[in-house]
């Protein structure tokens, strides 16, 4: 059973992520990790904390120690790495899709006085190539390449409530990884799991999030856009 904190009305903005929430995962992450491990093993790189970060933080991590010997090889690195993890997006991008729901989704719940946003750690490119007229359909997208720091760091979710001008409160982040669930957490946000992705009700609930659904559209036959919904 859900823990459910959501109570009625209380939901102004829904901030979406993309990947296994609004749109079929596709990406090969494990690949994504390995080619990333390899391309930083080529720099000689050994420390392995780096090893327990998500991709796009080894990424960093391991700039940053690149730096500190050449800022040359630093720069070199970074943009080797980042050609690594376009290319893997967007291979993944053109045999992606949109969950059937998305799009009615999406209009119904402005219709509703829901302002909404995407916010993702995939790039604009590949974002596009799935779903070409986003910007129709949600105009405040904020992808990787539109924040300094992705999510879960705050700073990309505060940059789309800023957009909306939302604010936290009353704000309810969904997505398909604890990642999205601590986002949430780290910008004040009520948070909600979808099971669409690969994690499972348990990670979900061990994550703290507020309310874990089958998917993004069963938002709208839960508390507080449908009476009686879950409880
Ligand atoms: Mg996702």
């Amino acid at each position: 059973m859900s823990k459910l904190k959501i109570k009625q009305k209380t939901i102004q903005t829904i901030i979406f992520d993309f990947d296994g929430t609004l749109a079929k995962l596709n990406i090969d992450f494990q690949k994504m990790r390995q080619d990333i491990t390899d391309l930083i093993g080529s720099y000689a790189i050994t420390e392995k904390q780096i090893q327990t970060r998500f991709v796009l933080e080894m990424i960093d991590a391991a700039a940053d120690i690149l730096t500190q010997r050449s800022k040359k090889d630093a720069e070199i690195f970074f943009n080797e790495a980042n050609a690594i993890i376009e290319k893997t997006e967007t291979d993944a991008a053109d045999k992606g899709e949109l969950f059937i729901y998305t799009k009615e989704l999406l209009k119904t719940l402005p219709a509703m006085n829901i302002a909404c946003a995407i916010i993702t750690r995939n790039c604009a490119k590949a974002v596009k190539i799935v779903f070409p007229d986003i910007l129709t359909y949600c105009p405040v997208v904020v992808c990787r390449d539109d924040v300094n720091r992705v999510k879960p760091h705050p700073e990309h979710i505060r940059l789309a409530l800023k957009k909306l001008g939302s604010s936290a409160k009353g704000t309810l982040m969904i997505g398909d990884h604890p990642i999205d669930i601590k986002t949430g957490h780290n910008a004040g946000t009520l948070t909600c799991g979808v099971l669409t992705g690969r994690c499972t009700r348990e990670e979900f609930i061990a994550a703290g999030a507020d309310i874990v659904l089958a998917n993004a559209s069963d938002i709208l036959l839960s508390p507080p856009f449908c009476e009686g919904g879950l409880s």
